[in-house]
């Protein structure tokens, strides 16, 4: 019975400075961090979309956090095969992943995933909403949606629409544009945003649905065609612009929304220093007045929180999932 009594008080100490040493640690690691530079994992080419946003958000966070923040592109795979590094990340506050609405996509279009979005990462918090915008090759004899939609039903086995990889978001509004036209076409896949604009910009792809971050400047020059937005309402950086739903593609809605998340295990204690960096940034006028100018909002204040993306995650997740498997598209 002593000797009982004696095993379960050593086991208590034990605990105790187990639970001591972590916090201890935990402490330091607050007070110190960051000690070095951190890297932020883009899923992406340099020079798109979610590169942008990435670049500029590092600008603006490593004011805050007095330490570089470095932008790393790991593409391939539609984003998943970043998303699966960071998850198998040391847990240390150093790595961190940028993402969009891949992350609740994945787990629908990739029947083998080796990460688990909902389970697998802390979470920081969202950065900004992007629309996107259909647009089109600057020689296609196309004028509107309406007239584009004639001619890819009438040249359906000649059409080539670009995305940026299956399971990135292009990929996703390409496949919503086919199944509200009721029509197919080839899928050219890419590895970004970036290369696929460039193959439509030389006309080798005829369309390709993408962010306004890196779209607006094309649309602009009139260097390819504008087709429409796919918001609800007519977007402030560009009010002329029609969205899909005017254009007669009624509740087209894609909306591409951006979160940062660590390995899970990262110490709370670094999440919270990370994200009030992040909350900084976002309120950066050189950060925000960018961000405007390309179309983008800033993501709304409880959404700028670990719970705010966690919960918009499960939501997005549980939204698309469904419309994923009733199209019966699989990017593996
Ligand atoms: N816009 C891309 C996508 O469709 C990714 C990128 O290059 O940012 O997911």
């Amino acid at each position: 019975m002593r000797q009982h009594t004696r095993l379960i008080r050593s086991a208590v100490l034990a605990t105790t400075v187990a639970v001591s040493l972590v916090l201890v640690t935990g402490s330091t690691l607050a007070q110190s961090y960051p000690a070095k530079p951190i890297s932020l994992i883009v899923p992406f080419a340099a020079g798109g979309p979610t590169d942008i946003v990435a670049r500029t958000l590092a600008a603006a966070m490593s004011k805050p956090l007095g330490q570089t923040v470095l932008v790393e592109n790991k593409l391939g795979a539609g984003g998943t095969l970043a998303a699966s590094y960071v998850a198998k990340a040391a847990p240390d506050g150093y790595t961190f992943l940028i993402h969009h609405n891949g992350m609740s996509t994945a787990p629908a279009l990739y029947r083998k995933l080796s990460f688990n979005p909902l389970t697998d990462f802390e979470y920081v918090g969202q950065v900004v909403d992007v629309p996107m915008t259909l647009i089109g090759r600057k020689d296609l004899p196309a004028k509107n949606l309406q007239e584009l939609m004639a001619y890819v039903k009438a040249n359906a086995s000649k059409i080539n629409l670009a995305n940026a990889g299956l399971g990135a978001v292009s990929h996703l509004c390409g496949m919503l544009f086919q199944k509200a036209m009721g029509t197919e076409v080839t899928t050219v896949p890419f590895s970004g945003t970036a290369p696929a604009l460039n193959a439509l910009l030389g006309g080798q792809v005829d369309l390709l649905c993408d962010q306004t971050t890196q779209t607006t400047q094309h649309i602009k020059a009139g260097t390819v065609k504008l087709f429409g937005v796919t918001t609800k309402e007519r977007i402030r950086a560009m009010p002329d612009a029609a969205t899909l739903n005017e254009g007669g593609l009624k509740d087209f809605e894609v909306i591409v929304w951006h979160g940062v998340y660590a390995p899970k295990g990262t110490p709370v204690s670094v999440i919270e220093k990370f994200n009030a960096a992040l909350r900084t940034a976002l309120k950066d006028p050189a950060f925000a007045n960018r961000m405007t100018d390309l179309g983008a909002e800033i993501a709304p204040d409880a959404k700028q929180t670990p719970e705010g993306l966690k919960s918009w995650l499960q939501s997005e997740t549980q939204k698309w999932g469904p419309v994923i498997r009733a199209a019966g598209v699989y990017a593996d």
